[in-house]
């Protein structure tokens, strides 16, 4: 089924994201992952890939496994930036053997292997694998974007961004999923900008709950997202006591879960983190 479809009927779409192990790790961790977590109907489950293409087989694998052993809607991720465009063609085929019709365009993060030479690349935004997904695979997948309710990390103007992401949109993204944040008056401010500027794609809400507090330091580093003050005291009440600190850092998801489906939101999508 395409995750569009789910929009359409369900109202709040309830999803999770896992990620494939590292290769040297086997793979039946995330299995046990997603065993436990199949029995709460998710929308669907989306499968991380790695930027480089290190775990493109392993996401194939895994986003199989969810939709044909799991029966649930899969959601591959896939990067761009590091492939031609013959590489994300034979993916594609890969996906849709395994009757995987969903998939989230990306660009990724830059990578030590890209190549330096600009012309050797096929793709330099997650636009440009969006437009080529609706142009040589019509029809067979429903494309999903990644949206920024802060700012991409690369970008210091909040409102360019927001012209990117309308690109997105333009191009054949039908629905997007947020970076994670832990305000959520930050996600409203967006959401309304979003729709000011006539994007009016069903927005799920990224939302990670923390159970320890490495996960914040690498979380500001790596995406840039603020703490509000009421996040930072918690941290900073429980750091020295992990199991108060998971139980803190789940139940203020929670509050921030039950704030955004009173406010109409149209999914949550949860970064397990396996
Ligand atoms: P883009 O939309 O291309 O944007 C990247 C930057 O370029 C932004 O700063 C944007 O403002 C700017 N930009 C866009 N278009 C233009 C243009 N035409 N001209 C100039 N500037 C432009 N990474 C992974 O490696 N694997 C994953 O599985 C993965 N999953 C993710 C899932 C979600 C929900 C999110 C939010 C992120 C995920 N990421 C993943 C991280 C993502 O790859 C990085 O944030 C990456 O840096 C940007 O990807 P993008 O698709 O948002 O890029």
């Amino acid at each position: 089924m395409f995750i569009r479809e789910l929009f359409r009927k369900n109202g709040p779409v309830i999803s999770f994201e896992v990620f494939p192990p590292k290769a040297d790790a086997p793979v039946e961790g995330v299995y046990r992952t997603i065993e436990a977590l199949k029995d709460l109907s998710p929308g669907f489950i989306s499968v991380t890939y790695g930027a480089g293409g290190s775990s493109r087989d392993r996401t194939v694998e895994i986003a199989s496994r969810i939709r044909n052993g799991y029966g649930i809607e899969a959601l591959a991720h896939l990067t761009c930036r590091s492939h031609t465009a013959g590489e994300i063609d034979e993916i594609c085929e890969e996906l849709l053997d395994e009757g995987v019709q969903n998939i989230l365009a990306l660009r990724g993060d830059p990578q030590p292997s890209d190549a330096e030479d600009d012309r050797e690349r096929s793709f330099f935004y997650a636009c440009d694998l969006v437009r080529h997904l609706r142009r040589n695979h019509f029809g067979n997948f429903c494309i999903g974007a990644a949206a920024y309710p802060e700012g991409h990390i690369e970008c210091q103007d909040l409102a360019r961004d927001l012209d990117f992401l309308k690109m997105k949109v333009e191009a054949g993204a039908e629905f997007l999923i947020t970076q994670l944040f832990f305000d959520n008056e930050l996600f409203y401010r967006f959401r309304d900008e979003a729709s000011r500027k006539g994007i009016a794609v069903p927005i799920v809400a990224g939302i990670f709950p923390v159970l320890n507090a490495a996960q914040v330091q690498k979380i500001v580093s790596l995406c840039g997202v603020s703490l509000p003050p009421r996040f930072t005291r918690i941290i900073a009440r429980y750091a020295n006591s992990p199991a108060a600190l998971a139980e803190a850092g789940v139940a203020y998801a929670t509050d921030q879960i039950v704030d955004l489906l009173a406010a109409g939101v149209d999914g949550i999508h949860l970064y397990t983190m396996n």
